[in-house]
């Protein structure tokens, strides 16, 4: 009887001894994180390495590519985008690899989705108020019909050439506005810099165009840690309040395009009031996702989110879906293999892809 108390006190006392090493070890992880703002969002990117120096180091040239590819895409700026829309009509302009491969990019995202994604779409989002002057004064403006119709009207070309890297477009009346795919472009591209350090996981963000990877797990003596990323989506119509949480495992991408961050009311007068997530009554919601037929808001969707193996198909979905809506949208997802969405209607109905059915999330907003 002795003997087995002795024995029992001796293995309490190794599991005490053995859990200390273990949270000691695991207290060595060292979890950095920093966040910027970058192209009219903020730019978080979260590491998490065993070596505290990796981490730092992985952090600061992630955030070094992240500011050069960031000026690259700006549609006014100095580099090859910003030049294609000051002198690219109507005689070829050189363009970045990085710039044409977006493009290259998008115009097949345009015509998968039957022109609902379109790059051409800056000089219609423009007149809707949506540039830097929204970001700064939070209000935008309704155009008149005479100033929308003849750039609807107008066929869009961008022409691009590979083998010379350049790019034209067929009218002045064109802006190209990667606004749509570029970030999720941007979070592909720091990823694959994290993943030239040795880190056990990281989480990019570049305002809701997420990229993760934990593909390889820490290892603490011989307990794997395997954990999946919980990644929150937001509730369209309550700032406070998430839809669900979806896990992550692996190396995936999710982004979320809705009607509530970009936008503006106006109230049957024309008074224009500043974008809230909340409906106002009596007034209508104004946003940025433009339907390149009519010129008008997308309407149909309040939140299309989509999961897909890199950040810049999940971006340029995320438009194109939101821009299609419920019935279009869920059959553009379908006929894709590795992509999964979860789409809120504006009449409040929560619907997923046939991947996610598992999904605990509501029916309906609540
Ligand atoms: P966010 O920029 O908030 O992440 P999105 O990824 O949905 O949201 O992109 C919206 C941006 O894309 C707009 O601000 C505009 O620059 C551009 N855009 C608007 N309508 C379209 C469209 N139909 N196709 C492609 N890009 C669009
Ligand atoms: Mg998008």
């Amino acid at each position: 009887m002795r003997r087995t108390l002795t024995v029992l006190k001796f293995v309490i006392f190794a599991i005490l001894a053995l859990s200390l090493v273990l949270i000691y070890l695991q207290g060595r992880v060292a979890v950095v994180q920093e966040e910027q703002y970058l192209l009219g969002t903020y730019f978080r990117v979260k590491v998490q390495s065993r070596s505290h120096e990796q981490a730092q180091h992985a952090l600061s040239e992630a955030f070094t590519a992240a500011k050069t590819l960031a000026e690259e895409f700006s549609r006014i700026g100095a580099g090859s985008l910003g030049e294609l829309n000051r002198r690219g009509c109507c005689a070829p302009v050189p363009l970045s690899e990085d710039v044409l491969t977006v493009l290259e990019a998008a115009q097949k995202y345009r015509e998968l989705s039957e022109g609902a994604f379109d790059p051409t779409i800056g000089r219609i989002v423009n007149l809707w108020g949506f540039t830097q002057e929204w970001d700064r004064s939070g209000v935008g403006r309704i155009p008149s019909q005479q100033e929308l119709q003849p750039l609807v009207e107008e066929p869009r070309k961008i022409v691009l050439d590979r083998t010379t890297k350049t790019g034209r477009l067929s009218s002045p009346n064109i802006e190209v506005d990667l606004g749509g795919i570029a970030k999720g472009y941007i979070v592909d591209r720091v990823v694959e810099v994290l993943k030239r350090y040795e880190l056990d996981s990281a989480l990019v963000d570049a305002g809701g165009n997420i990229r993760v990877f934990n593909d390889r797990p820490r290892k603490v003596l011989w307990w794997e840690d395997r954990r999946p990323f919980r990644i929150a989506v937001q509730h369209p119509r309550d700032e406070r309040k998430i839809l669900g949480v979806l896990e992550i495992w692996g190396d995936r991408a999710l982004a979320t395009s809705g009607d509530y961050q970009r936008c503006f009311f106006a109230d049957a007068l024309g008074n224009i009031f500043p974008c809230r997530y909340a409906e106002e009554p009596d007034k209508t919601r104004y946003h940025h996702i433009i339907n390149p037929k009519t010129g008008l808001p997308a309407r149909g969707l309040i939140s299309a989110t989509i999961i897909a193996p890199t950040a810049m198909e999940a971006d340029a979905l995320s438009t194109a879906v939101f821009v299609l809506g419920e019935e279009k949208g869920l059959a553009l997802i379908e006929s894709l293999p590795s992509v999964e969405g979860i789409l809120v209607t504006e009449d409040g109905h929560i619907v997923t892809s046939a991947g996610l059915r598992e999904l605990n999330f509501p029916k309906k907003l609540n």
